[in-house]
């Protein structure tokens, strides 16, 4: 199970809108935590192993952004490492997912046969890849997107950025949760109510087919 979000807003406390967004999800059970954002027109990934705590002693609140993913990882395919721990990234593209990329082994063959290298042992990984495989090709992220999902199978809540949209965070999903919320200065994207109601009220499930644009 366990938990995404995403924020991206006017204010510039991104850091710790995700962390009290993860803490909120923390009753779906994890065993790793990470947070990708933006700052400085680069996107910084952090991820440790172990409980949230582990993750904020690594955190520089003050440093300002606005815009990221957060995620707590319950492992299915590989071990509880920090290696294995998400977000993941490719080429432009860094990604979370909860659920389980059925097809993964498959895949990662294919890849490997275009010289990527896989960093992790999660299915999860394979999403970056392929995204930033078709990124590249079609240089249309919505295009990018929609080819992967024509060929992850499985069950999957995803959330999106890549280095060249530094204003936007994708998500997709499919037999997992993920709703999507706004108020006035910000939208979000959460496995559960609970990580977005500090902030609104607003929300809605994202439907299986679409792709929820940020
Ligand atoms: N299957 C993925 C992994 O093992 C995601 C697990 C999850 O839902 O947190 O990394």
């Amino acid at each position: 199970m366990c938990g995404i979000v995403g924020y991206i807003g006017k204010e510039k406390n991104a850091l710790n809108i995700l962390i009290n967004g993860l803490k909120a999800l923390e009753y779906r059970g994890y065993d790793s935590a990470g947070i990708a954002y933006f700052n400085k027109n680069k996107i910084i990934t952090i991820k440790e192993k172990g409980k949230i705590e582990e993750l904020e002693k690594i955190i520089d609140y003050s440093i300002e952004s606005n815009i990221g993913i957060a995620h707590t990882r319950w492992a299915t395919c590989g071990d509880a490492t920090k290696i294995n721990a998400h977000p993941h990234s490719c080429g432009k593209i860094t990604i979370v997912h909860n659920g389980i990329i059925e097809n993964y082994d498959d895949l990662k063959e294919q890849v490997k046969k275009d010289n990527y290298k896989l960093i992790s042992e999660t299915d999860s990984e394979i999403i970056a890849v392929l995204l930033n495989k078709y990124y590249e090709e079609y240089n249309d992220i919505i295009k990018a997107i929609v080819k992967t999902k024509q060929i992850i199978k499985g069950s999957y809540a995803i959330a999106i950025i890549c280095a060249d949209i530094q204003d936007k965070i994708y998500a997709i999903r499919k037999d997992s949760p993920l709703i999507v919320a706004k108020n006035e200065n910000a939208s979000f994207i959460a496995s559960d109510v609970p990580a977005i109601l500090n902030y609104t009220n607003k929300y809605m499930i994202l439907n299986e087919n679409e792709i929820a644009i940020l």
